[in-house]
């Protein structure tokens, strides 16, 4: 997307060990008609899939799964972070390693919120090594229901999660994806 492009190198912020923020559009400050139109490119992308229902990871990945929840008129549901690992067997949980903050958390969310009947979407702001989207799957797997694909705002695609998980036979879709990201300079991937 190439308005994503643009605001990336506009307004991001590159950060040590790989990190870059997006904190006036994306994630603690949302530009809400660039949000829309996030979600709208990602209900296109996954138009006439028959999807049920949107999955994400608390707190980013709320707001861009919403739009495009808004945009697909479905459902979105969000994982957990919880803290203990003292889980009621009411809960579909795994463990997720958070890139940003370099610790574990166990994952969770209700049974009630998706079945085996449930084709779900997995969306989040950003896919770095994969792990908060392998742990989605992980979920939906638990729940006997079908991943038809996972889609990021923001691949960094030189931290190889996503075409670790195309190379398993997910569909992965991003919006943008760095390809390579020095101190100073971004570089994206033809898409
Ligand atoms: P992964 O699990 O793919 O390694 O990392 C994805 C998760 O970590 C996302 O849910 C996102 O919140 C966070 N994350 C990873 N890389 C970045 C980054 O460069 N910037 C921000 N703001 N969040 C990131």
């Amino acid at each position: 997307m190439k308005k994503l492009e643009e605001k990336i190198l506009k307004d991001g912020k590159i950060l040590p060990g790989g990190v870059l923020k997006v904190g006036n559009f994306l994630n603690q400050q949302i530009d809400t008609p660039f949000m829309k139109e996030m979600g709208e490119e990602i209900a296109e992308m996954f138009k006439d899939t028959g999807a049920t229902k949107i999955l994400t990871i608390e707190a980013s990945g709320i707001p861009i799964a919403v739009s495009a929840g808004f945009a697909m008129n479905l459902p979105v549901v969000y994982a957990k972070k919880n803290k203990t690992s003292n889980i009621s067997g009411d809960c579909y949980s795994t463990m997720v390693h958070s890139f940003t903050h370099g610790n574990n958390n166990n994952v969770i969310v209700g049974k009630e919120y998706i079945s085996s009947d449930d084709k779900v979407l997995i969306v989040d702001d950003f896919l770095a090594h994969g792990s908060a989207l392998v742990g989605l799957i992980e979920i939906c797997e638990q729940a006997g229901a079908e991943v038809l694909g996972c889609v990021a705002a923001i691949e960094k695609g030189f931290q190889m999660g996503g075409d670790k998980l195309r190379e398993k036979g997910y569909r992965v879709e991003s919006l943008a994806i760095i390809e390579e990201m020095t101190d100073t300079e971004i570089y994206f991937r033809e898409q």
